[in-house]
């Protein structure tokens, strides 16, 4: 059984294969299945996004598909960047950058909690679809730390961990990761609902 991921990141691919291959999926990327599509991500919500890129793949083909739509959430600022966190200070600025304009933003405020949120969709060759949400808390740091991860990983830090997200080692970050376990919470509904 095939699934095709609808994305290109080489680290999401990575995690998906480690929750799904035990149900006997071989987890290939839509670039590998032959589908080179850019779908734009109007949605407004995490979910709607993850939908949107899973219908445009799941059209094109006759497998199981997957996608997932991810960002931070800060409470002081309503829940920004949210959906736009890549796009957040403009969608080619570095992300160094990015994280100097949330400090800047997030300055005034004292309350600097803040979650990292995922929705995962999948799906079926039937036409069915399943979607399901991951989160992890912690709060937003004056000083970035740390060098592993990416994005806002540096100034995120973990109440679970005790340190910042790129402070962490991969397996740390998995463990607990919104992304993880949204994959995990939707690996459980395929399989109790016999999906596959
Ligand atoms: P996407 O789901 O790949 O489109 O991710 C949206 C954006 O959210 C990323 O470009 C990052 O800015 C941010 N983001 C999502 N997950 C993480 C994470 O685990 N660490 C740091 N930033 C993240």
């Amino acid at each position: 059984m095939k699934i095709i991921a609808a994305t290109g990141n080489r680290g999401k691919i990575k995690e998906i294969k480690k929750i799904f291959s035990p149900l006997g999926f071989e987890v290939i990327t839509q670039k590998e299945a032959g589908f080179d599509i850019d779908v734009e991500e109007n949605g407004k919500s995490f979910k709607e996004n993850a939908l949107i890129k899973a219908r445009a793949v799941s059209k094109l083909c006759n497998d199981y598909v997957i996608s997932d739509d991810s960002g931070l959430c800060v409470d002081a600022l309503g829940g920004r960047p949210g959906i736009y966190s890549a796009r957040y200070a403009g969608a080619d600025t570095p992300y160094p950058e990015k994280i100097e304009c949330l400090l800047k933003e997030l300055a005034p405020y004292e309350d600097k909690s803040a979650h990292f949120m995922t929705s995962v969709a999948f799906i079926t060759p039937a036409g069915t679809e399943i979607t399901a949400d991951g989160a992890v808390y912690g709060h937003i740091i004056d000083t970035p730390k740390g060098e592993n991860g990416f994005g806002y990983d540096p100034v995120f830090y973990s109440d679970e961990l005790h340190k910042t997200f790129a402070e962490a080692t991969l397996e740390e970050k998995n463990s607990i990761s919104h992304r993880g376990r949204a994959l995990r919470a939707l690996y459980d509904i395929v399989k109790n609902e016999g999906l596959v």
